[in-house]
């Protein structure tokens, strides 16, 4: 069923040549040690495991699905998804970016984003398991008190037990404010809680002892809406003081979802009737407290598409190169087999290189925003640190958005590519589309994102974070806009640069007279600023591959050609979403709701 070997000469080229990331750890003390052995030997190691334990797992995973038990409210994994996280756990991996104060091994977040690149490749389903545990473990340690650290970070560290995080009820998702989970105080300081959750990710399962659920509640006399949400720990099985399994707690699994893709990951519903939990944080502030684990899932979900965008382009490739279909344009290119191989054809072509230039693109990207959180969290010097935070705050819906969106484009040209034996099940291909969808929902909405990052980001602090980010940019095309050899690449970035100034007022002066123009000009307005970011990267990358193309290292050749691509065939929609995000609300409002 197809192949997936890790990308690891890319990540290589995006870590050290790129961003120079030996470099940038040597100014964090905690990471000064780190070097370029150390870190090619965690993608060669991440790799094997990924390409020989996860990914056989992929396919088998998605036909055989999850299967709950009403009768026990027990859910049982694909065939083998328990064993492999055994290997896992056993392998240390859990542990990679963990605080080696709870047992982790302290490496830095940019690794271990590599790492999470490579499983959501290999198998997105599954790696959601410990993907939300990891969210669960960032939330905990920096709002849990000492004891509840002490007592559960390690066994999250480990991964002996999984998290959760239980958010959505039937009547909200998007709005939490309307959340209406109960908890209520109990004499020994313990909470008892009682709601409805659904679609929890991982909710119940099998490849964990314990599983620990963060849950959203109200507590007695909250405010109404949003400012009067708590944040409860609810473990399935309550600790013991030793951290041994004790008592069963009342948060059962009711059923599981049918669903288009990630069949191998359980969508629980799960019931709590008066299960015993423990606050997170203060009362009221629970929507704060998660936002440490919305945010580090919203990076994750960007890693999910980044993974898919690449095994399903791979995939395409291998394809491409085998299946013979009619002659090139050009005349034959095989003459003595009927047929020319399909990548022979231009559009064939197209399709593979977008997929390739959405890959190569959020590689670097996300590995570059993978490093400022190293330093926004080690940074010696505390400006440093707040310029990286802001940058971080500014690009996760970036992240979040146009990757997710990217990789639904690119899977879909990946199985475009195999003709109907990419929409038939045989070939996998099908199956990343599906996947691929999801991405665009949970965790906000693209939409909420979009609006996140125009109404909040953007307009909310008067553009100074995107400003701030907009000037490396442009001393980076002031620095390079005399290199005739780099014109190619630099005017389209810094034209577009100037393009998204511009726009950005433009909205931002509308929205003082209609707030509604911000919520129209938001979805094509993240991904013009989306794609402002790619042309910076693939800038820095044709520079890169620009000054080796002669090398004789053909990588640097496919580095130079997917970024011509992208520049020519990608980045070129910004005048389309530009034209659509300056049009307004009205063509979008004028229609009463009874006239649909
Ligand atoms: C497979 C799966 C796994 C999930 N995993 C988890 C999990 O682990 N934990 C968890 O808590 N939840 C989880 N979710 C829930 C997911 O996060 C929500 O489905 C998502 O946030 C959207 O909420 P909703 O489905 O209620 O849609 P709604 O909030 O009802 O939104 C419907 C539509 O209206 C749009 N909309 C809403 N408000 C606005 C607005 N102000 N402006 C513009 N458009 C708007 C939305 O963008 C969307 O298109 C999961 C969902 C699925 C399907």
């Amino acid at each position: 069923m197809g192949q997936y070997v890790a990308p690891i000469r890319d990540m290589q080229f995006v870590l050290h040549e790129l961003l120079k990331v030996e470099d940038e750890l040597k100014a964090l003390p905690k990471h000064a040690e780190i070097d370029a052995d150390i870190i090619n030997q965690v993608l060669e190691e991440g790799g094997k495991f990924t390409s020989e334990v996860l990914f056989p797992l992929n396919h088998s995973g998605d036909r055989e699905g999850c299967k709950h038990d009403a009768a026990t409210s027990t859910v049982t994994t694909p065939k083998g998804f328990k064993e492999a996280y055994k290997q896992y756990v056993e392998g240390g991996w859990a542990a990679l970016a963990c605080d080696p104060d709870y047992g982790g091994q302290g490496l830095p977040v940019v690794m271990n984003n590599s790492f999470y690149e490579m499983l959501n490749s290999a198998n997105q389903a599954w790696t959601m398991y410990p993907g939300l545990s990891h969210g669960a473990y960032e939330c905990l340690k920096e709002h849990g008190t000492d004891e509840q650290k002490k007592l559960y970070l390690p066994k999250l560290v480990s991964g002996e037990w999984t998290g959760t995080m239980c958010l959505t009820e039937p009547h909200c998702g998007t709005d939490l404010g309307m959340l209406r989970s109960k908890a209520l105080p109990q004499a020994d300081g313990s909470w008892l809680i009682t709601g409805n959750k659904i679609f929890i990710s991982a909710g119940e399962h099998d490849m964990s002892e314990n599983i620990l659920h963060l849950v959203l509640a109200r507590v007695p006399d909250a405010p109404e809406g949003s400012k009067g949400i708590s944040l409860f720990l609810v473990p399935k099985f309550l600790p013991n003081a030793d951290g041994s399994i004790g008592e069963r707690n009342p948060i059962f699994c009711g059923a599981i979802e049918e669903k288009m893709g990630i069949h191998g990951n359980s969508t629980c519903q799960m019931n709590l009737d008066g299960a015993r939990g423990w606050i997170i944080g203060q009362p009221n502030k629970g929507l704060q407290a998660m936002f440490v684990f919305m945010n580090a899932a919203r990076l994750g979900v960007g890693m999910q598409s980044l993974g898919l965008t690449e095994v399903a382009y791979q995939n395409a490739l291998i394809y491409a190169k085998d299946r013979i279909q009619m002659r090139s344009l050009t005349g034959p290119k095989n003459p003595e087999k009927p047929a020319d191989p399909i990548i022979v054809h231009p559009d064939v072509r197209r399709m593979l290189l977008t997929g390739k230039a959405y890959a190569e693109g959020a590689r670097a990207f996300t590995s570059y925003v993978a490093l400022q959180i190293d330093r926004e969290l080690n940074h010696p010097d505390e400006d440093v640190r707040k310029e990286a935070a802001d940058e971080v705050a500014l690009l996760t819906p970036i992240i979040k958005a146009f990757i997710t969106d990217n990789a639904w484009i690119a899977t879909s040209e990946a199985m475009q590519v195999y003709g109907g034996h990419g929409y038939i099940s045989e070939w996998g291909m099908e199956q990343y589309v599906r996947d691929a969808r999801i991405n665009l929902i949970y965790e906000g909405t693209n939409t909420v994102q979009s609006l996140d990052l125009l109404g909040r980001k953007i307009l909310g602090d008067n553009g100074a974070k995107l400003r701030k980010f907009g000037e490396k940019i442009k001393s980076y095309v002031e620095e390079n806009g005399l290199d005739e050899k780099m014109s190619e690449f630099i005017t389209p970035l810094g034209d577009l640069g100037d393009k998204v100034t511009k726009l950005t007022m433009e909205i931002g002066m509308k929205a003082f007279q209609n707030a509604d123009e911000v919520g129209a000009a938001a979805v094509p307005y993240l991904r013009v600023v989306g794609h402002l970011v790619y042309s910076y990267f693939f800038a820095r990358m044709a520079q890169i591959a620009l000054e080796k193309e002669d090398s004789g290292d053909n990588f640097y050749k496919s580095k130079l050609a997917t970024a011509r691509f992208y520049f020519a065939r990608l980045q070129p929609e910004t005048a389309t979403l530009i034209r659509q995000a300056r049009s307004g609300s009205a063509n979008l409002m004028a229609l009463d709701a009874d006239l649909f």
